[in-house]
């Protein structure tokens, strides 16, 4: 195995300086959480990076699992070697060999000890020059190098680090409270839940389904959807909502060009109450403006009057093919276009008012005992704890 050990670089916490120490300590707590399976890994926290000794484990392995969680920047793999000058040349080029992709570099040297008799710019020379001598597909590179060797002579020890990894980004989950996202088995929804997470909060997820209307496999679609997203945020707590009832009733007795504005105006308050009894401050959905009916500002509009809670939509600006960009990174792209029906498309007008009127829709709505239908589904609820020890068959956990 060619590294000894990684360090994780914190991103914008950093910058955060009050809240830094909370904020390294949640990291650090995530980062052991996650990396838990691998059991001789030894973890260090420092002042600002953590330190993570691999024993047993591969770089890799453990680079697969850090670069999900949310607060680290980057990841930089690194050995540690003697002061030695033959020592150091063989540990850059161990990582040198490593990185057959890269077609040039650059050796970064410095000397921590100023008594060390070699200086930066030597060292730079000798050990490019071994680098050139040994690795005839690498070239030098100064200002853009594909890998960039960094080597810190320190007392008694050096440093030599390898190609920096990305991280995630963001902020470490749980830093910013809680939010409830509407969830469908669509590509938006998900994107949005990942990247409200990335912002450090805890995302619950309401998911409503339509039985016999939707099938199983439609909620086995968000079951695997949410476990998508587990990986990101930890464990991840899906409520599956029974909307039928609250379906057949807008059936019968609201216009057909009203029932999106009517069913996502009680998907809202559900939403909501569910919201206030798991301790969420915000709801958050997959909606981009004007890409469907019920997404234009008119519709927001309405829809929004049901809810003093704020809404996050982080994808209201974003294009399609961008959402579907980071669906396909965050591996949801393959579950959401499964084609299983949504409790939305059914009983649904071919042709939505695009601008409905908030006034005509609380009308309408005075047709429904709309408080009983929300307590009903509120009531309804099965709430689905899906964390990463959790089997298929097990997962079915009250809360
Ligand atoms: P998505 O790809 O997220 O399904 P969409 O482009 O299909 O979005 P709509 O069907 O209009 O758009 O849904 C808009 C938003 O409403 C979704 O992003 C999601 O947040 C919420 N939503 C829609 N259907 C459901 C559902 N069955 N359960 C929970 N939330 C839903
Ligand atoms: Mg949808």
């Amino acid at each position: 195995m060619i590294y000894d050990y990684l360090v994780v670089r914190f991103g914008e916490i950093t910058l955060k300086g009050k809240n830094k120490k909370q904020f390294v300590v949640k990291l650090e707590n995530d980062v052991r959480d996650k990396l838990r399976k691998f059991a001789s890994l030894e973890i260090k926290r420092h002042f600002d990076d953590l330190e993570i000794k691999l024993n047993n484990e591969t770089a890799d392995d453990v680079l697969a699992v850090l670069k999900k969680v949310f607060g680290i920047q980057n990841i930089w793999p690194a050995i540690k070697v003697g002061t030695d000058i033959e020592d150091i040349r063989e540990g850059v080029l161990r990582i040198a060999n490593q990185e057959k992709s890269a077609e040039t570099f650059k050796i970064a040297a410095r000397r921590k000890d100023k008594r060390y008799p070699i200086h930066g710019s030597e060292l730079n020379q000798d050990l490019g020059g071994t680098v050139l001598e040994h690795c005839d597909w690498l070239h030098v590179d100064v200002h853009d190098p594909d890998l960039r060797i960094r080597v810190d002579v320190g007392y008694h020890e050096t440093h030599i680090y390898g190609k920096e990894v990305q991280g995630a980004g963001g902020l470490p989950v749980g830093a910013s409270g809680k939010v409830m996202l509407l969830l469908s088995g669509g590509i938006d929804s998900p994107v949005a839940a990942y990247l409200v997470a990335k912002r450090g909060a805890i995302v619950e997820a309401v998911h409503f389904q339509s039985p016999p209307y939707t099938s199983d496999r439609a909620k086995q679609k968000v079951i695997d959807l949410a476990k998508k997203l587990r990986e990101f945020g930890g464990k991840f707590v899906l409520h599956l909502v029974p909307f039928t009832e609250a379906q057949v009733a807008i059936r019968d007795a609201v216009p057909e060009d009203y029932r999106i504005t009517i069913m996502r105006r009680l998907m809202f308050r559900i939403a909501e109450e569910q919201a206030a009894r798991r301790g969420a401050l915000a709801l958050a959905t997959g909606e981009s403006l004007g890409q469907v009916a019920s997404q234009t500002l008119e519709s927001m509009n309405t829809i929004n009057a049901v809810t003093n809670l704020p809404i996050l939509r982080p994808l209201i600006t974003m294009d399609k093919i961008d959402i579907a960009k980071i669906a396909k990174e965050i591996d949801t792209y393959e579950i959401s276009i499964r084609p299983y029906e949504d409790c939305c498309t059914i009983f649904l007008p071919k042709a939505p008012r695009t601008r409905p009127d908030r006034n005509h829709a609380a009308r309408f709505e005075q047709k429904l005992d709309v408080d009983a239908l929300v307590r009903e589904a509120v009531d309804g609820i099965e709430t689905i704890v899906i964390d990463e020890d959790a089997q298929e068959d097990a997962l079915s956990q009250l809360l």
